[in-house]
């Protein structure tokens, strides 16, 4: 049986970076995929949206860590990922949001983060695209982004692989090898590894790897669809999220790529869980009528294509990170919501620091919130 010092299960937003910063530490490092390459799970549906700016203090903190990564990757790998420092911005057109809003840009500042309320003629002014109508105003980060999620992950699995990690696709990890009360490896439907750490970074299929051991991960599948249209001139600014409920639906938000395309995403309300993974075709029209309410230029523009997948959903809308109580060794990192990509690779250093016993204090907080043994009392305001 082949030795390594971590195994990682899952090729996607999340084992990618962690197998990258375990390699880096000098880790000898495995990722294991059912998959017949990477990021087949959650990953390629993402439509590659960057932020430091959530409601959840761990998440600031990691999401900060990995705009980081994301925003200094050309220069420190040398790899286009296609990465914009656009910004964010919430817009609000109901006192509701703009009450919300403001305190959330409160909270996000006292944490540090470089956010800033705009009035409705300052986001204008900003982002000239937007139905000016109503506008109240909106959460603005300028210092957030986006990059596409098929580069970034093949530049993640490329510099994982020169620091020494490989790579076993189309390999199903059936079950967990567990010695006493630790785990040593894992099972696969080809044969098997060694390993005293094993990583569940399984995604939607994590929780079904934790049962196996008697751990519990609160994770259910909510299908989210996404769009993109044709390119066009540059006209859009910053990543435009819009909190508004409409029709169906909890949120719609946008941004047009380097290549000049608009990627579009909605949140379904009530949510649709499941495991169908084919596109409906109810979500354009939906989706339409309130990208062109938002933003009316976007009538002229014609959608290419449409997708769906999953978000592994907890009931804080906050992750799942930690060691399991019942088996040594195994440490689950699943449940990201829709903040998978944007997490990862603060999650992986985080993954990294703690294999390597060098957690700081602020790791530790993060870790006490995100534990998969919470009592789930809180929501996270920005889904
Ligand atoms: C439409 C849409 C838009 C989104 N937009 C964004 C965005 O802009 N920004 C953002 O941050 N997030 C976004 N997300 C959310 C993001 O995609 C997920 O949070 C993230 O991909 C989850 O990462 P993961 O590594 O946990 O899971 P995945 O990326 O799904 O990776 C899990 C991997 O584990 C493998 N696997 C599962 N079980 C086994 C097993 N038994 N053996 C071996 N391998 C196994 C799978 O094949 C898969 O490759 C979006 C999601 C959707 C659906």
């Amino acid at each position: 049986m082949e030795r390594f010092d971590a195994v990682v299960i899952g090729a996607g937003s999340v084992g990618l970076p962690t197998a990258l910063a375990l390699a880096q530490a000098g880790l000898r490092t495995a990722v294991v995929d059912a998959a017949p390459s990477l990021g087949q799970g959650a990953h390629k549906a993402a439509i590659g949206g960057v932020r430091a700016t959530h409601g959840d203090p761990a998440k600031m903190r990691v999401g900060r860590e990995s705009l980081d990564v994301f925003r200094t990757w050309h220069e420190r790998y040398g790899d286009d990922i296609e990465w914009v420092t656009s910004g964010y911005a919430f817009v609000a057109y109901r006192e509701r949001e703009a009450t919300m809003l403001q305190r959330l840009v409160a909270t996000q500042r006292s944490a540090g983060l470089d956010v800033a309320w705009l009035d409705g003629d300052a986001v204008h002014a900003r982002v000239p695209a937007l139905a000016r109508d109503g506008l109240l105003g909106a959460a603005s980060s300028p210092g957030d982004g986006h990059c596409s999620t098929l580069l970034a992950g093949q530049a993640m699995a490329a510099a994982a692989r020169r620091a020494g990690a490989s790579f076993r696709f189309g390999e199903r990890v059936s079950g967990l090898l567990v010695e006493g009360d630790a785990v040593v490896g894992v099972r696969t439907d080809r044969g098997a590894y060694a390993s005293p750490v094993v990583i569940n970074a399984a995604g939607a299929g994590a929780a079904a790897l934790a049962r196996q051991v008697g751990d519990t991960l609160e994770i259910v599948s909510e299908l989210h669809e996404a769009g993109i249209t044709e390119a066009v001139a540059p006209f859009l600014g910053p990543l435009v999220v819009d909190i508004r409920p409409g029709p169906g639906s909890a949120n719609v938000y946008c941004y047009q790529t380097s290549r000049g395309q608009v990627i579009f995403c909605l949140t379904p309300e009530p949510a649709i869980l499941g495991d169908d993974l084919v596109e409906t075709s109810a979500f354009l029209p939906q989706v339409a009528r309130r990208l062109v309410t938002l933003i009316p230029r976007l009538q002229h523009v014609r959608v290419r294509r449409t997708w769906r997948g999953v978000y592994p959903m907890t009931p804080d809308a906050s992750p799942l990170v930690g060691w399991s109580s019942r088996v040594e060794g195994l440490l689950h990192a699943a449940g990201m919501c829709g903040q998978g990509f944007m997490l990862g690779p603060g999650v992986g250093t985080l993954i990294a620091r703690m294999l390597r016993r060098e957690l700081s204090d602020d790791d530790h907080d993060t870790l006490a919130a995100w534990t998969p043994e919470r009592a789930f009392e809180g929501r996270e305001a920005l889904r």
